[in-house]
């Protein structure tokens, strides 16, 4: 999965923070579990700060019983590479987008590729949507489809 591949380009500082290793996958449970708990983000540059804060207000912070580890991290990760996509950032720009807002990096090669993987994916579910005669559905998936891959 794609979040899996996001690594924080500052975890050195993060390991500070936190008075322990962690590792450098951005997705990592130990990572999500020191940013929403023990992590000191007082203690951290403002630059930093802002990245890890940004990054706990845009992937981490939801209402489930089992959060960070409930899945919803990694799934509004894909969720936001998507949009920015959508809002008309190319590969490129996506990865150092999210250099900036949140320190992440993640190859422009493995976003091209998840995007390419994405619109497979919309395609597989128009076809059945065509077949089940979802119109809506059907309409939706080509929207995404003809936004991504412009
Ligand atoms: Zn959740």
């Amino acid at each position: 999965m794609i979040a899996g591949r996001a690594r924080f380009r500052y975890i050195k500082k993060l390991q500070r923070a936190a008075g322990y290793r962690l590792p450098d996958a951005a997705f990592h449970p130990a990572n999500l579990e020191a940013i929403t708990g023990s992590m000191n983000i007082d203690g951290l540059d403002p630059g930093t700060r802002d990245q890890v804060m940004r990054f706990f207000k845009d992937f981490l912070d939801c209402k489930c019983r089992d959060s960070p580890l409930c899945g919803c991290p990694e799934r509004k990760f894909v969720v936001c590479l998507l949009e920015l996509r959508e809002l008309g950032l190319n590969h490129k720009e996506i990865s150092r987008h999210l250099i900036d807002e949140y320190g992440i990096e993640l190859f422009p090669a493995d976003i091209l590729s998840f995007l390419e993987d994405s619109v497979h994916l919309l395609e597989a579910v128009r076809s059945v949507a065509d077949l089940a005669g979802e119109e809506e559905l059907v309409k939706k998936t080509d929207r995404h489809i003809r936004e991504i891959s412009r």
